[in-house]
């Protein structure tokens, strides 16, 4: 009798592990509450629930910008942004600023139409090892394809920016909130003059990681000001990814 209970009792707990493990590899991802920090943090993504799997892939973004190869025909980005009306979503991870439809940037000749743009604070990407306080997504999407195209912008401490206030002045304090109003604003004006950028194949900062972008990150920051960094710091707490490993990945650098 004793023989058979030492016999049954490993055999039992391996069923209740193996049917725990089961239960935490979630079939609805929609009901999963993913975080940065923890036991839903970024470093669990690709085992939170089965959709989010592609966070533990091979070309996984943001990444540490380090020795890009210079190409010469790389041409500068061909942004055409109209005025956007202001919509915006507090989606509990960022504000996500719906842009209006009509914009777009043209690469390869294919038309990428401006979606949204949003905030990480400090920057998920990284130049050389140096992370900026907060970066600036803008997120572009080819319609026929699916495929995206994300402009990522660093803000460093310096002048203030006009546009930024503006962005800040009225917003949804809540998760699941929007906050619109018919106030125009162009963020063709977050834009810098100097059009030198990075370009690589990557993915979403966010699950389910998809790996369907290519990036193109300026390498000349914006200004901010002190007071607006604080803000963003405040808003944004430590929505940034962590970096992920190149693996190989080609990463360019346009003239
Ligand atoms: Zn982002």
């Amino acid at each position: 009798m004793k023989k058979i209970l030492y016999l049954f009792l490993p055999v039992s707990v391996l069923i209740m592990t193996l049917s725990a493990c089961k239960q935490e590899v979630c079939a609805d991802c929609e009901a999963v509450h993913w975080e940065y920090y923890g036991e839903h943090g970024a470093e669990h993504w690709d085992k939170v629930c089965t959709d989010y799997a592609p966070c533990g892939g091979q070309a996984q973004s943001p990444i540490d910008i380090l020795n890009a190869t210079t190409d010469s025909t790389l041409l500068p980005l061909q942004m055409s942004y109209q005025n956007s009306q202001t919509n915006i979503y507090n989606n509990g991870h960022t504000l996500q600023y719906n842009y209006t439809a009509g914009s777009y940037m043209t690469l390869d000749s294919q038309r990428y139409d401006l979606v949204q743009f949003h905030f990480h604070a400090g920057s998920e990407h990284s130049i050389d090892g140096n992370r900026y306080p907060a970066e600036v997504h803008l997120v572009h999407k080819n319609a026929a394809t699916g495929a995206l195209a994300v402009v990522g912008i660093m803000f460093k401490e310096g002048d203030e920016n006009p546009l930024v206030n503006q962005l800040f002045e009225k917003l949804p304090k809540e998760k699941g909130l929007y906050y619109r109003s018919s106030a125009e604003f162009n963020i063709m004006d977050l834009v810098s003059d100097e059009q030198k950028y990075y370009t690589y194949s990557g993915s979403l900062t966010t699950p389910p990681c998809s790996e369907v972008v290519t990036w193109y990150v300026m390498s000349k920051p914006v200004t901010a000001s002190y007071m607006q960094i604080n803000k963003m710091t405040k808003l944004f707490y430590s929505n940034a990814r962590p970096v992920q490993p190149l693996n190989g990945r080609t990463l360019k650098m346009s003239i």
